[in-house]
């Protein structure tokens, strides 16, 4: 596989801007080379000096938990940075194109908008999976991005493997996108393990979800080291900031809490499943992977606004093609997830 085909010359050519923490790594010594302010920082914590541009301690943290290697993973300010930088690095308006499965993840297309990059769109089947005979169809050799989401955003199902094999090994005239935001929900392998087969696959995973992490923003990017290698050379240079850098360093460190917190999701989901299912206006519950699950009911618009007035919020997905009269509900606490059963039966029982 030839990189260099899929890739802007200009971005392949770039020289990078080359900052003080790239050109002396040492971490001994006066420290005069910055600019930074000496003093501190005016808090309980001294946040002065600028962090690792490649964020090297969190990389060999997430290696061993995603068996893969340090220059397999590149980290951006959210799932959103890595996104709009593969965008960049790729696509050249008025040229290029990529290729949509909606009813999908909103970003991809706001990301490609700004962009000025054409969308093609071919959606998914009645059971939200991918419409390989389609997509095969619309791309073009200009076609140089293909997104899949799975476990999907908005419909909570996981797609069918073999399609995204199939859709990978026919894919030759660009990077096949994976999105595996909810990955840790469900009990598919990552494909972060399949990259060295495939080496223009590349694969999206956040600590937004199962890690708890939403806030300090931290999105991951899994490819073949000279991909990761072009996303490092055309980001910010300091995209992750120091106070991130730390806190998902001690994050990652406490197993446990991830796997306990994805453990209650998961029972709970269930939970939430089969009281749904008792309530006879809801008229279909889709097959979850994911830490939400998309619900077809009766009247979803009023029962959305009926469930605000009560301050609780769910997602209406009901103007979504293909999610009609459908709410997207993220799985809550037990007391939560309780409160919402209640509320449903009350607002059918009125
Ligand atoms: C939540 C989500 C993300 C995560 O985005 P971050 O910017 O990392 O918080 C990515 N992809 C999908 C499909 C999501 O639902």
């Amino acid at each position: 596989m030839n990189f260099e085909n899929f890739i802007l010359p200009h971005i392949w050519n770039l020289k990078p801007y080359s900052s003080a923490r790239d050109e002396f790594k040492g971490k001994e010594g006066v420290f005069l080379d910055a600019n930074e302010n000496p003093v501190g920082s005016g808090v309980s914590e001294n946040w002065n000096r600028y962090p690792d541009p490649l964020q090297l301690a969190i990389k060999e943290q997430l290696a061993n938990i995603k068996s893969c290697s340090t220059d397999q993973i590149f980290l951006g300010n959210g799932s959103d940075e890595a996104i709009d930088l593969i965008m960049r690095m790729t696509c050249q308006s008025g040229v290029h194109n990529i290729i949509l499965c909606p009813p999908t993840y909103g970003m991809y297309e706001v990301s490609a908008s700004i962009n000025h990059i054409e969308q093609r769109k071919v959606s998914l089947t009645q059971h939200y999976q991918l419409d390989v005979e389609g997509i095969l169809q619309t791309v073009d050799q200009n076609s140089r991005l293909l997104f899949l989401c799975s476990p999907n955003n908005p419909t909570g199902n996981k797609l069918n493997r073999s399609d995204i094999y199939t859709l990978i090994e026919s894919f030759k005239t660009g990077f096949v996108i994976i999105d595996e935001a909810y990955i840790d929900f469900s009990d598919e392998p990552s494909f972060i393990l399949e990259l060295a087969k495939y080496p223009h696959v590349i694969v999206m995973q956040t600590l937004s979800k199962a890690y708890g992490l939403a806030s300090l923003r931290l999105g991951m990017a899994f490819a073949h080291p000279t991909i990761i290698n072009l996303l490092n050379k055309i980001k910010p240079p300091y995209n992750i900031g120091g106070a991130t850098q730390e806190i998902v360093y001690k994050a990652l460190g406490n197993k446990s809490f991830k796997e306990g917190a994805v453990q209650l999701i998961l029972s709970e989901r269930s939970r939430l499943i089969e009281s749904l299912h008792k309530i006879p206006e809801v008229v279909q519950i889709y097959p979850s992977d994911a830490n939400f699950i998309l619900v077809h009911f009766k009247r979803a618009n009023q029962l959305f606004n009926f469930l605000i007035e009560s301050k609780l919020i769910t997602r209406n997905r009901s103007s979504v093609a293909l999610c009609e009269d459908s709410i997207r509900i993220t799985v809550g606490l037990s007391s939560e997830n309780d409160k919402l059963v209640d509320l449903i039966s009350k607002f059918y029982s009125a």
